[in-house]
């Protein structure tokens, strides 16, 4: 899967958080391109992810695509090296999705080294960690 097949996994991704008027999607690859996590943010209510030590962003997308990887000993090691793709949908266009003080922590810590993401114009941002 290339950068840009993710960009559109994370926007249609996006499109399924219901409930919920920010609406964020995200996919990790690996460094050869291989699809690793997706996620979705949600309501705070929903927070299960306590017990991995981490509040303050779990109802982000970013983090539950991360939380989901490191659930899966097979996975963890992938992300070092691989490529977040956070994306915010809007009515007609991409909306800001830049990450967060903890979820760009986060990514670091477990070796993410790119995040790419939507950002005010609508296009797509990049961030090396
Ligand atoms: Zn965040």
């Amino acid at each position: 899967m290339n950068v840009y097949d993710a960009i559109e996994m994370a926007t249609a991704v996006a499109k399924d958080v219901y409930n919920y008027k920010s609406k964020h999607g995200a996919v990790i690859i690996s460094e050869s391109g291989e699809l690793i996590s997706i996620g979705h943010n949600m309501k705070k209510h929903n927070r299960r992810n306590y017990l991995y030590g981490y509040s303050t962003p779990y109802d982000h997308a970013e983090a539950n695509a991360i939380f989901k990887a490191l659930s899966n000993p097979k996975l963890i090691k992938k992300l070092k090296g691989s490529t977040l793709i956070v994306v915010r949908i809007g009515k007609t266009k991409l909306k800001n999705s830049y990450p967060c003080k903890h979820c760009i922590e986060l990514a670091t810590t477990v070796g993410i080294s790119k995040i790419m993401y939507s950002n005010v114009r609508g296009n797509i941002g990049s961030l090396s960690l």
